[in-house]
């Protein structure tokens, strides 16, 4: 097979690593940042990571909310980091029900996979960060060479745990961050 070269990432859960989890979140007001999540998106970003959002979103499979519903929420998210001076790569979501789930819902890779081929993402030279295990399992499924957990998913003895996104960032930069340096 043919190695292909790529920019690094950080894939990013959403609901508790960006944003306080709040179930699903419907009404775009009701989306707020965790503290310190502007700052270390931009840490990570200034060091050369692309930043790509993946977030599973079983309630539009469910009937509980709309593609344009969320539409609205992230438009609110990317403003909110943009006020911070934040830019995101992408947003990805997979809507499937629980109980259809294909490649795209996490733990599969589908949704990383797919940002990896659209942006050139180099898979072995990027990073995950998520609040449940299925998320970790998701990067590591799609090749990611450091999966992180945060609470309340961490504690998985097959992943590296933070107490939040900043202790990622923080374990991230030290580890894959000069391979990052070059690129900004
Ligand atoms: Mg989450």
């Amino acid at each position: 097979m043919l190695e292909m070269a790529g920019v690094p990432a950080v894939f990013l859960d959403r609901d508790g690593v960006i944003n306080r989890d709040k179930g699903f979140i419907i009404d775009p007001d009701d989306l707020d940042l965790l503290p310190g999540a502007a700052e270390s998106m931009k840490r990570l970003r200034t060091a050369g990571f692309k930043l790509i959002v993946v977030t599973n979103q079983s309630g539009i499979g469910q009937g509980l909310y709309t593609e344009t519903d969320l539409a609205g929420v992230h438009d609110r998210l990317e403003a909110l980091l943009a006020a911070e001076g934040v830019h995101v790569e992408g947003i990805y979501f997979a809507p499937d029900h629980p109980e259809r789930p294909t490649a795209r819902r996490k733990p599969g890779p589908g949704m990383l996979l797919e940002a990896a081929e659209a942006h050139g993402i180099a898979l072995r030279d990027s990073a995950m960060v998520g609040d449940q295990v299925r998320d970790a399992e998701a990067g590591m499924n799609a090749g990611c060479v450091l999966n992180i957990l945060v609470p309340p998913g961490a504690g998985d003895p097959r992943f590296p745990a933070a107490p939040d996104l900043a202790g990622a960032t923080a374990m991230i930069l030290n580890i894959l961050g000069t391979s990052a340096g070059k690129i900004v």
